[in-house]
């Protein structure tokens, strides 16, 4: 007999939810950056990735209120690419040192897009990557087909052992810039130089870097005092700390010309609103102007780290934004996110098989707009949470 495909959907399902792992959606109304009401409930929020506060601010929410039409009507090479898509590439690719930029109507659209370009343009290339590289890049290298090696966290030795085990392919070696569960920074100059030896191309994810860390907030290539050269492959994304949606590849002319002609994510679909572009150029022009931003965010951080460290919270190695706070068990987890709701704060439960086994954990995300009273309550609330037992074994 022929298996039924929504039979077997509906009992993965429910081994999941019997697993303690089921994923439920939220209704979130309007909030203002800080707060945002879930099912009628007022909210203290610490799960944004809308860093700099971006999201509400009254100059890039007016720039899209400035639309003149509500969608682009077709995609870019047909006749979906206006002067304001045309505007916002050349700001992001001036903002990250780079010849060019193109746009994609999101990040995953965007990784999938320059892999797919890449990693299929030589039989038998490899994708080396960071094994706690984000969804989108493990995706992207399998579908298109590539062979996938991946490394221990942040080791830049075990990436160097990948490529010479392999010395006749062609090869991506794709990281985040900062990771996206653990807040912490990849060694890209490490990187640049084992790829510059080893002939491989080096492509980093910036999502959580850029508008973040690095002068002018232009991520972590910058950061690390990269450029094009060591770093030819830079993808960036709108809806994290540029508080818009959308994504880009920076690169060279012929990078992303490339791009343009092959990459089936950028050709087959609609263009985003163009004033959806005017508002992403707004947020870049605020974005490198956000030193004040950037420097209230970093005290926050250090207030949240010194307060956690005095309770026996014991962190991950991060100084960005993202502080993820592992408690092991994925039921711990979402009973301390229980907790924290009980008293009015939003924070995350990140669960496998989003994260390791073992490795649950809140991720516990900060913004420019967070007032150090927030930070305060925040603290409190998690000390009457987090149970003794997972204090001190919480990172090995
Ligand atoms: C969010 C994210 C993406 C996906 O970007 P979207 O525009 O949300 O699709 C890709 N990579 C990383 C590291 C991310 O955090």
């Amino acid at each position: 007999m022929r298996p039924s495909l929504l039979a077997a959907l509906a009992a993965a399902a429910s081994k999941r939810e019997a697993d303690g792992l089921y994923r439920r959606l939220r209704t979130v109304d309007a909030g203002d950056g800080r707060h945002a009401t879930v099912d009628g409930r007022r909210y203290l929020v610490f799960g944004s990735n809308d860093y700099l506060g971006l999201a509400h601010h009254p100059d890039v929410v007016a720039a899209l209120g400035r639309a003149v039409q509500a969608g682009s009507g077709a995609a870019h090479l047909v006749n979906g690419h206006t002067r304001e898509h045309s505007a916002l590439e050349e700001a992001l690719a001036a903002w990250t040192g780079r010849e060019k930029s193109l746009l994609f109507s999101t990040g995953m659209m965007a990784n999938a897009g320059l892999m797919q370009v890449l990693l299929g343009s030589v039989a038998g290339s490899i994708s080396i990557q960071d094994r706690l590289n984000h969804a989108s890049l493990i995706d992207g290298a399998r579908a298109a087909g590539a062979e996938l090696r991946r490394y221990p966290h942040g080791d830049a030795d075990g990436a160097a052992r990948q490529l010479a085990l392999r010395p006749g392919h062609a090869a991506l070696v794709s990281t985040d810039g900062v990771f996206s569960m653990d807040g912490d920074i990849a060694p890209l100059a490490t990187l640049a130089g084992i790829c510059r030896r080893e002939g491989a191309l080096l492509h980093v994810d910036d999502a959580h870097g850029l508008g973040v860390i690095g002068q002018q907030g232009a991520g972590s290539v910058v950061a690390a005092n990269l450029g094009m050269a060591d770093v030819p492959v830079l993808m960036g994304t709108l809806g994290k700390a540029l508080g818009t949606s959308g994504a880009f590849v920076a690169g060279s002319s012929s990078l992303v010309e490339g791009l343009v002609q092959f990459a089936r994510s950028y050709i087959y679909t609609t263009a985003m609103p163009p004033a959806l572009a005017a508002a992403s150029r707004v947020a870049v022009g605020l974005a490198q102007a956000a030193d004040d931003r950037r420097a209230r965010l970093a005290s926050l951080v250090a207030r949240f780290r010194a307060g956690a460290g005095q309770l026996g919270l014991a962190l991950l190695p991060s100084s960005t934004p993202i502080q993820p706070l592992i408690l092991g068990e994925a039921g711990i987890a979402c009973a301390v996110a229980a907790a924290l709701a009980a008293e009015g704060i939003l924070a995350t439960a990140i669960r496998p098989p989003t994260v390791p086994v073992g490795k649950a954990r809140l991720r516990l995300t900060f913004s420019a707009l967070h007032e150090p009273s927030d930070i305060d309550r925040l603290l409190e609330a998690l000390d009457r949470a987090v149970p003794e037992t997972v204090r001190d074994r919480a990172v090995q």
